[in-house]
């Protein structure tokens, strides 16, 4: 049986900050590989409270990928003290899960949040920290930190601080992005909702309403999948989508003579409607955010 405590706790982050790195966001599959001092340690249950079994405290917390037009619960959960907020399972306090859940509390050992982008795929986020119990609303307090929190980490091996190691440099934000990311090129197939383009080394998850602005939610409705070039014409105004989705192209650009490129990639693409939206009726793009960025379009046109 595995032994609990901060090394182990540490090592899973390790692991997962490589595995991340190597593979980007991590199926179910993949998350029961670990292994510690040559035990196999299965990091996510089919209850989303995780402690394996000798431990007192949970090892991961974990929320399922929801519906693409959903707010995810740690988006819309994260309370205006700056805590992440995690429900117990179902409503007994006293359930295993939920007495594992608050032993966090006390011996203050991280945990890991396994964030679901899509069904069955998770991105880990760690260290996080359970620091409140609120029976009244059956849920948890939990605060996220960053990797350079970890006070071993400190006098870290240098694979810790290496920039390039994923899980080393990511920020709360970052992660954030990247869940959006993946949601965002999920929900659309993996193709930009322009040309249909499909490498994945091509494609942004394009904001309609910019993240610093009110209404900018990190959620698919807000998002469209759009390869490099019609990502960076969107933002800057050479081409507009209107809320029945039709493509407008500057007319000045039209009236451009500049090679293949600005012929097919923008002057065809004119007057067409999105090529790739989502099928999910609750996941296509949101006619009102559309509306409201269309009108910069036309105010920039
Ligand atoms: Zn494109």
């Amino acid at each position: 049986m595995v032994e609990d405590g901060f090394e182990l706790r540490l090592a899973v982050m390790e692991w997962l900050a490589a595995q991340v790195a190597a593979h980007g966001p991590l199926e179910r599959a993949r998350l029961e590989t670990f292994a510690y001092r040559g035990e196999r340690l299965r990091l996510i249950d089919q209850h989303g409270i995780w402690a394996p079994r000798g431990f007192h405290c949970a090892l991961t917390i974990r929320t399922r990928f929801t519906a693409p037009n959903e707010v995810a619960p740690y988006f819309d959960r994260e309370g205006e003290d700056g805590l992440d907020y995690y429900k117990y399972e179902r409503t007994d306090p006293n359930l295993a899960t939920n007495r594992k859940l608050r032993a966090c509390i006390e011996t203050g050992l991280p945990l890991v949040w396994l964030r679901g982008v899509a069904k069955g795929v998770y991105l880990p986020d760690f260290p996080v920290y359970v620091v409140e119990d609120h029976p009244g609303s059956l849920e948890v307090a939990v605060e996220v930190r960053s990797w350079q929190s970890l006070p071993i980490l400190g006098e870290a091996p240098p694979e810790f601080s290496s920039e390039r190691r994923w899980g080393v440099a990511l920020t709360r934000t970052r992660l954030h992005q990247r869940v959006f990311h993946e949601r965002v090129l999920h929900a659309y197939q993996g193709s930009c909702s322009i040309c249909r383009l499909r490498h994945r080394e091509l494609l942004d998850a394009a904001h309609i309403i910019p993240d610093a602005e009110s209404g900018g939610d990190a959620i698919v409705p807000n998002g469209l999948t759009l390869c490099k070039l019609h990502h960076a014409a969107y933002d800057s105004n050479l081409l507009g989508i209107a809320p029945d989705y039709r493509i407008r192209v500057r007319e000045e650009i039209l009236r451009e003579e500049d090679g293949p490129m600005l012929l097919h990639g923008l002057k065809e693409v004119h007057g067409s409607k999105l090529a790739v939206v989502p099928r999910e009726r609750r996941a296509k793009p949101d006619p009102d955010r559309l509306a409201q960025r269309f009108q910069r379009f036309l105010a920039g046109a």
